[in-house]
């Protein structure tokens, strides 16, 4: 299993229970963030906040500098700088701005690192927070999706341990025998099928961007929110377990389960079926990465069968929603068609939350940036082959919106 060797060590280190944890949250003004604040928040003596990060929202980040104090405070647009200096002055916190700040904050000496940066941007902090080899929750899928063998191989290099936040990963993780692969049948990942999961082809084709982020069980940022509607969310999945856990593509599954209370399952070649249930509360999976190899106590709501009755299942429909297919098919390429994919799903969804494009668009675009892409079977040699893939399937992206833009 690729969580590094400490995720497989017969000696845990400090948790919870004793002493404090130096702990960084890179995107701390999102959704994931201000969850991981939340708990951190009710078990202040186990924590000492090193740093936390945002992109522009600089009065969420005052705020949360000013209860939470941190050692540093960031803003990634340089535009940010002057209201944050003015909202922390007098506090002794100290600041910083621009996206190299960014990646030194992830630099900082940290226990455990919150990666919950949305989208490729997340890439170059998070493994700045590897090669310090600090604990890694990793909730930004996008790193993986985009450069997973290199970013796998920096945390193998760096000693790092890699723990997965994303619901379903965190859930997989949980109940996977991860010392005896060859003994698991299935990974089967659930997906609650997004705001659209009845809606038919033609009512999609009009869906706006305030639909679309009107999740029924999640509350998420506005991207993967997005990508949860077109379930290309599903499919950046299936690329994060296919990385994270290296069962063999074929045998990661896909189920629609709309409750959202199974939050995957890994079958065995017994016919024995572990799953992990909770209530669709990222707290839970976030108090795991925090409290990891122990557990701590989490304000979720609790798991009442009896008053939730009945649990339904149903497979992805793959003609309504072709992001799964699409996801899976650049997975078997393998090479540069996960970066790709990503960067051009990323230029996509944000075209549409921009009223560019319409949100059946946002796949056929990503599938027309696929398929103009040369040599995709070729894998990047290092990072910067990423970036320079990447870079270009932006730049393509956004010719394919402007095409079949409005
Ligand atoms: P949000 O959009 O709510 O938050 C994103 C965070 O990243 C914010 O702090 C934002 O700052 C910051 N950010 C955005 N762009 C940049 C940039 N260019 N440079 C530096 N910081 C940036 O996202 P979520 O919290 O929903 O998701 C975060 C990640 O976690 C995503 O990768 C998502 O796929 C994953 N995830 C989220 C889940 C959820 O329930 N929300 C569940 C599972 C995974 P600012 O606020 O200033 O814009």
């Amino acid at each position: 299993m690729a969580l590094t060797a400490e995720a497989q060590s017969d000696s845990p280190t400090e948790v919870i229970a004793a002493g404090t944890k130096a702990v960084t949250i890179l995107g701390s003004t999102g959704s994931i963030g201000c969850s991981t604040l939340d708990l951190i928040g009710r078990n202040r003596s186990h924590f000492d906040l090193v740093a936390l990060t945002a992109h522009r929202n600089v009065r969420t980040l005052i705020e949360q500098a000013r209860e939470y104090r941190p050692r540093l405070a960031v803003v990634a647009d340089p535009a940010g700088y002057p209201e944050l200096k003015a909202g922390l002055a007098g506090t002794g916190i100290e600041i910083a701005a621009g996206a190299e700040a960014v990646i030194a904050a992830a630099s900082q000496p940290a226990d455990w690192v919150m990666a919950a940066i949305v989208g490729a941007a997340g890439l170059a902090p998070t493994l700045a927070a590897v090669k310090q080899g600090a604990c890694v929750a990793l909730a930004n899928k996008e790193c993986l999706v985009s450069a997973g063998p290199l970013f796998l191989k920096e945390v193998n290099g760096s000693g790092a341990t890699l723990l997965p936040v994303d619901s379903e990963h965190n859930a997989i993780f949980q109940v996977l025998d991860a010392n005896r692969l060859e003994s698991v049948e299935r990974i089967v990942l659930t997906a609650s099928g997004g705001p659209f999961r009845t809606w038919n082809a033609a009512e999609m084709a009009v869906a706006t961007p305030a639909q679309a982020v009107a999740h029924p069980r999640w509350d998420m940022g506005a991207k993967i929110s997005v990508d949860s509607a077109t379930l290309m969310n599903k499919g950046l999945e299936l690329i994060e377990a296919h990385y994270l856990f290296p069962v063999g593509e074929e045998r990661l599954d896909v189920v629609i389960h709309p409750e959202s209370i199974v939050h995957s399952m890994v079958a065995y070649i017994d016919g024995s079926v572990l799953a992990q249930l909770g209530m669709p509360d990222m707290r839970t999976p976030i108090a795991y990465t925090l409290a990891w190899p122990r557990r701590m106590a989490a304000p979720t709501a609790r798991l009442d069968l009896a008053q939730i009755g009945q649990l339904t299942f149903e497979a992805p429909d793959l003609k309504r929603f072709p992001a799964l297919t699409l996801a899976r098919e650049a997975l078997r390429t393998a090479g540069g068609a996960p970066t790709v994919l990503n960067a051009a799903n990323e230029v996509a969804v944000a075209a549409f939350l921009a009223g560019r494009i319409g949100f059946s668009e946002i796949v056929t675009v990503t599938a027309a940036v696929l398929g103009h892409t040369e040599a995709l079977g070729t894998a990047p040699a290092d990072l910067a082959g990423v970036y320079e893939l990447d870079r270009i399937a932006r730049i393509r992206a956004e010719e394919m919106v402007q095409k079949s833009g409005r």
